[in-house]
């Protein structure tokens, strides 16, 4: 065993290339350090990251509160297994219930296991509380969406790339078209569980339903004795200017799906926030996870909820969201072909003269700005929420240079 301190960027590259499997299509650049909102390279090379690991950096790279927060728990306690009771978790759920207005939670790791979660508590209660027939349960979702990467999240994707020979796929997923109101209410049945949509599409390109979406949503599943699923696990917690994007349309759902960001960057942290009615009809040995709840991701988790309570990183977006809407909308017809945003985070659609979205986020990166294209000719744009006005305003003045070219 030998280790290689010094290899170079493109060394490194090389052996991933060789030794890991190719699911991702990284940008060349290889992260060594991060603090806030920028990061450096193996060379040497600083970087604004204006993607912060998908959300999953809102509040910035190894932010100081929550790595002290991390640390002492270190020091403490990682790991009991549920199997025990451990001395962070009940203070942890408090915190999420106060946080969401909702009861109960179930504690996971990632995002993907969240929804796994929230579609077996949701089936569950079909069939136990609501009187749906063995085995007959549908749930509703939209065209476009994107909540994870397991067999059964993948079988109601329509994503051809991330369904391509993955079958056989599980039954009981109906979609219909984002945005759309009378589609979803044609599909609910009988035997309908629940809704389960993005209260803003993220992995589409941040899209963002017309006003009254949300709420209609709410009032239809009520009216049809459905439950509705919300995945707030890239809209959440801070990013779009509210702590929940359902807050813009003051809507609650029965069971809120929360990941990404309640990490802090961390570990993995996920839970499933909902209603007593549908979060108690798990019993003992019915479903759980090794690591969900351990007390390290308690703490962490416990931290962010922390730092959320003051209000300060929501209003931080919305007011640097201002800023970020105001340039975009300079750019438009200047490379840009439109964009959408809400608080710190926008889908900017770049016009394909200028180059795909992957070429544009190439050149950014010789600006030395990180973002992420989607869909082509999209780019996300999802700085940390602690990103100081002057590095946001940088990184679109970076924008701008290269649209212009
Ligand atoms: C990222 C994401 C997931 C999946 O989370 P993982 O931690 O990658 O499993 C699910 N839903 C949404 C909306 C996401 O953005």
């Amino acid at each position: 065993m030998t280790t290689h301190p010094e290899r170079s960027s493109a060394e490194l590259i090389e052996v991933e290339d060789a030794k890991l499997a190719h699911n991702y299509h990284p940008l060349p650049v290889v992260v060594a350090e991060a603090e806030g909102a920028w990061v450096r390279d193996v060379e040497g090379r600083r970087y604004l990251d204006m993607l912060a690991g998908y959300s999953a950096l809102n509040f910035g790279h190894r932010n100081p509160v929550l790595i002290e927060a991390a640390h002492r728990q270190l020091d403490r306690l990682t790991l009991t297994s549920r199997a025990f009771h451990n001395d962070r978790l009940a203070g942890f759920a408090e915190q999420l219930a106060d946080l969401t207005g909702l009861d109960m939670t179930l504690p996971m790791n990632t995002g993907a296991e969240a929804v796994e979660s929230g579609i077996k508590l949701a089936r569950k209660w079909a069939y136990e509380v609501k009187g749906v027939a063995q085995d007959q349960a549908n749930i509703v979702v939209a065209e476009g969406n994107f909540h994870g990467r397991t067999t059964t999240i993948v079988s109601f994707s329509d994503d051809p790339v991330a369904r391509t020979n993955f079958g056989p796929f599980t039954p009981g997923f109906r979609s219909v078209p984002y945005d759309d109101l009378a589609a979803m209410e044609a599909a609910i049945d009988e035997n309908t569980a629940a809704v389960l949509i993005e209260p803003i599409q993220g992995e589409a390109g941040v899209l963002i339903p017309s006003d009254g979406y949300l709420a209609g949503v709410r009032e239809l599943t009520r009216r049809h004795n459905v439950l509705f699923i919300a995945d707030e696990i890239q809209s959440g917690l801070g990013r779009t200017g509210t702590t929940l994007a359902v807050e813009h349309e003051g809507v609650q759902p029965d069971l809120l799906l929360l990941g990404k960001a309640l990490g802090g960057g961390i570990v993995p942290v996920s839970a499933v926030v909902g209603r007593r009615e549908v979060v108690r009809v798990l019993g003992p040995g019915q479903h759980g996870s090794t690591f969900g709840g351990n007390p390290l991701a308690a703490a962490v988790g416990s931290a962010v909820v922390g730092l959320l309570e003051t209000g300060e990183f929501q209003q931080r977006a919305k007011d640097l969201g201002a800023v970020l809407t105001e340039r975009l909308g300079a750019l438009v017809g200047r490379g840009v072909l439109g964009y959408r945003s809400r608080g710190l985070w926008a889908g900017v659609d770049i016009d394909p003269e200028i180059g795909t979205g992957r070429e544009v986020s190439k050149l950014l990166m010789a600006e030395g700005v990180l973002v992420k294209d989607t869909h082509g000719s999209t780019i996300r744009l999802a700085p940390p929420l602690s990103i100081s006005e002057e590095d946001l305003r940088t990184a679109i003045d970076s924008l701008e240079r290269v649209l212009s070219r």
